[in-house]
């Protein structure tokens, strides 16, 4: 007997039958002698509406009351889950985010976890009800709801799984689990097994949208195995673990590609010490997160930097990026917004060499030019022009033969 938290994404709970069908999973959870713990999203939609009643009402929210509206999306689904339950004759009960206490920090709209408070639920579970949770939602120390940022149901669950020392934590969604790469890019893209909770991190902050980066550092953190698989198939998912001797002996995982990066060149900048600190800072200090740096050698004394953005930041980084050049005589600034980041991911990376040569020649054979090359232990990235982006990644799912194994 386990103890499993199953989590349902807003597609998976996005009207009564569906509700209907995640209520037959849990019951059947529970009926193999599992003790089971549901956390559910909003239905699908519910809180991009509730965001529009808030800006309809405000144009900038209020961020307390922000919270207090736009969890109640998920207050809907827990009791609509457990209703459901109930009418199969399966014992259930649902507790909002305060009621279990879910604790928090303050800061609203995306509130971060800190405690979790087991023992109305191991109560339940003891006196054999499944036990549904909300997503998203919390409370900070003097009981001000919060909430945890958009698809924060997934670092609920995981959060949840913790603290209550799950054996595992299944992650329901619309797809069958993680794949190699973007399957409506490539064909051939195949499920992945097994990944390391380093390579989804990797593969999240390139673009590749699995799980909420924040969940998965948590199931590394608290090393809590997650299942990511379909709600409306029963074949096996995705199972993301912590690193073990099988995984290193794939070289490359998977292949992400992110569209939405923008690149920043800085022309001329003096190359004496302190500039760089004094252009990422105030871009750090905006809350902008910079992916890749470049700087060029260096003629004299003064030198190019290239960087990226995310391109929704592009407008405010090239804000503050004006105003520094100016302050530390740079001559100009180009911007270039179609440009898309490829890379290549995978913990074999590690111990094994070429990865980076294997990947650079078949952009070259394709006649891809590569504008920016950035590495990390696990990862090799580049920026390409955007109109390459999906020939790259075909080719470099091919060049690492990550298709499907045919018989
Ligand atoms: N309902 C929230 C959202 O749509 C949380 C979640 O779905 O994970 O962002
Ligand atoms: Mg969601």
């Amino acid at each position: 007997m386990a103890l499993v938290v199953q989590k349902f994404g807003g597609t998976s709970v996005g009207d009564i039958d569906k509700i209907r069908h995640v209520a037959s999973l849990a019951r059947k959870c529970k009926e193999v002698g599992n003790d089971v713990v549901v956390v559910v999203s909003a239905m699908a939609g519910e809180t991009n509406k509730l965001v529009d009643l808030c800006t309809t009402m405000m144009e900038r929210p209020d961020p307390r009351e922000y919270d207090v509206v736009v969890s109640t999306g998920e207050q809907v689904t827990i009791g609509l889950l457990a209703m459901a339950l109930k009418t199969m004759g399966v014992e259930a009960i649902s507790l909002l985010g305060s009621q279990i206490a879910i604790h928090t920090d303050d800061v609203y709209t995306k509130a971060r976890i800190q405690k979790i408070d087991i023992e109305k639920i191991m109560k339940h579970l003891k006196e054999d009800r499944i036990v549904i949770v909300p997503g998203f939602q919390g409370i900070d120390t003097l009981g001000n709801i919060t909430t945890l940022g958009r698809g924060g149901s997934d670092t609920s669950a995981v959060a949840v799984a913790a603290a209550l020392k799950a054996d595992a934590c299944e992650i329901y969604t619309d797809v069958e689990g993680i794949y190699t790469t973007d399957p409506n890019m490539v064909v051939d893209a195949r499920k992945i097994d097994r990944i390391s909770y380093d390579e989804i991190l990797e593969m999240a902050s390139q673009g590749a949208k699995v799980l909420q980066i924040r969940s998965v550092e948590f199931a590394k953190k608290y090393n809590v195995p997650l299942h990511v698989r379909s709600t409306f198939t029963e074949a096996e998912g995705t199972w993301v673990t912590k690193e073990d001797k099988g995984m290193e002996k794939v070289v490359v995982s998977g292949v992400t590609c992110d569209k939405n990066e923008a690149k920043v060149s800085i022309l001329r900048v003096p190359d004496k010490p302190g500039i760089a600190a004094r252009i990422f800072g105030s871009i750090a200090e905006a809350n902008i997160n910079v992916d890749m740096i470049i700087q060029n050698i260096s003629i004299d004394g003064f030198t190019d930097m290239t960087f990226t953005v995310p391109r929704i930041d592009l407008a405010q980084a090239m804000d503050i990026v004006n105003e520094v050049c100016e302050e530390i005589g740079a001559k100009d600034v180009v911007t270039e917004d179609k440009v898309a980041k490829v890379a290549v991911i995978g913990t074999g990376m590690r111990s094994h060499s070429g990865v980076a040569s294997k990947m650079f020649k078949a952009l070259s054979d394709e006649g891809i030019n590569i504008m920016m090359i950035s590495t990390s232990e696990i990862k090799v990235s580049c920026v390409v022009e955007k109109k390459y982006a999906e020939l790259a990644v075909r080719v470099l799912h091919e060049a690492f033969d990550l298709g499907t194994e045919t018989v």
